[in-house]
């Protein structure tokens, strides 16, 4: 059966730059348009989309990192059904029928998309014009400085930086609020910086209103450390309308923590779960950790820790370590333990043997050809 990418119909990811792709850069490295030049529905529809779109239907992903992303090194992307080249101009169109009977099936049941987007969402998506999960990536602040991100701390809060950063924001909200509607929206704020720590995402999750907007929702990506009950508190018009809370940990304890989270502090991180966990009573929780030297020991412990103390994390996720030009590359090829090149990375393989990370709720993504090939 064909393998099919929902990403470059549904995701619209903005730098601050103004520029536009639909899957994590160091996947794809590929660009649709500038929200700077163009309109969003210009760069939404326009023809660099549409040549990539046609990477998915014809089954050659060819402008896609095949070790890096998750879903095509593990095998793991959804089917679709055989479809005439009729049909493929129609999904490259938006234009598909709404009784078509064309399918798009995870292989796995548990898969964490499929479960946090409905049975038919895939489907319902490649029929929409507009993009279903808006990725706000164009404000970078955040309080901690994590050495796999950044040299300093970045904290846009005022002068010409911010106000051009907040033209572009009132331009993609205006663009996709204009006039009240029912398509399904997930704003995902934010895998640049922190919500709660830029002060543009803040005002945006304290003031607005979505009561015109029946299906809008937000994902919030955060390091979890500002997830405080205050801030909890000031965002209650959205509690309703959280699609998920995913947070990124990189470790199992506090030590480590303070090493690969610089200036994160563990036990108010600890203290924001616990309250999240009792907390959160729609959407998915998702746990995250990016593997590198540093932590890849702590796998299972951490594994072990969510599920323990965590049941309202649905899914533990697991990613490789990325060179975001912070690093140089003799220091991106030490942190890279997922490469085989790397003098620790047999001892990563044994690890993935650990029973827990079988368990139901771990997405090991990418690791998942890593722990194979040490089982042979
Ligand atoms: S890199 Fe992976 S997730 Fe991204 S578009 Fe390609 S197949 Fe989809
Ligand atoms: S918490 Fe995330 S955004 Fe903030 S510095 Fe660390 S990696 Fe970067």
């Amino acid at each position: 059966m064909p393998k099919f990418c929902t990403s470059p119909f549904t995701m619209l990811d903005i730098k601050e730059d103004g520029s536009c792709s639909v899957c994590c850069e160091q996947w794809l490295p590929y660009k649709i348009g500038n929200l700077y030049q163009n309109s969003l529905h210009e760069v939404w529809n326009g023809p660099p989309v549409r040549i990539l779109r046609e990477s998915m239907l014809d089954q050659s992903f060819r402008f896609c990192n095949s070790i890096q992303c998750p879903e095509l090194s593990s095998n793991m992307l959804p089917i679709i059904t055989e479809t005439t080249d009729e049909q493929k101009t129609q999904i490259l169109d938006r234009n598909l029928p709404a009784d078509t009977d064309i399918k798009i099936i995870y292989f796995d049941p548990n898969n964490s998309h499929a479960n946090i987007y409905g049975d038919d969402f895939l489907l319902r998506q490649i029929k929409n014009k507009y993009p279903s999960q808006v990725n706000l990536t164009y404000d970078r602040s955040c309080n901690l400085q994590c050495p796999s991100c950044r040299k300093e701390v970045i904290n846009v809060t005022e002068g010409e930086e911010y106000n051009k950063l907040k033209m572009l924001h009132n331009n993609i909200i205006n663009s996709l609020f204009d006039k009240p509607h029912d398509n399904e929206i997930i704003l995902n704020i934010t895998s640049s910086g922190d919500p709660f720590a830029s002060k543009i995402y803040r005002d945006f999750l304290f003031n607005f209103d979505p009561s015109p907007w029946p299906n809008l929702k937000i994902g919030l990506q955060t390091h979890g450390g500002l997830l405080t009950p205050s801030n909890w508190s000031r965002i209650s018009q959205w509690h309703d309308r959280i699609a998920y809370v995913k947070i990124c940990f990189d470790a199992a304890k506090k030590e480590t923590y303070e090493i690969v989270r610089k200036r994160g502090n563990w036990d108010q991180l600890m203290a924001n779960c616990e309250f999240i966990n009792q907390h959160l009573t729609t959407g998915f929780g998702i746990a995250d950790f990016i593997v590198q030297d540093l932590n890849y020991r702590e796998i299972p412990d951490f594994t072990k820790m969510i599920l323990s103390k965590f049941d309202k994390f649905d899914y533990i996720a697991f990613y490789l370590v990325n060179n975001w030009g912070t690093w140089s590359n003799e220091e991106f090829e030490r942190h890279a333990i997922w490469k085989p090149t790397h003098p620790c990375h047999s001892d990563l393989k044994k690890i993935l043997q650990d029973p827990i990370l079988s368990h139901p709720k771990v997405r090991l993504g990418s690791l998942e050809k890593i722990a194979a090939m040490s089982e042979r």
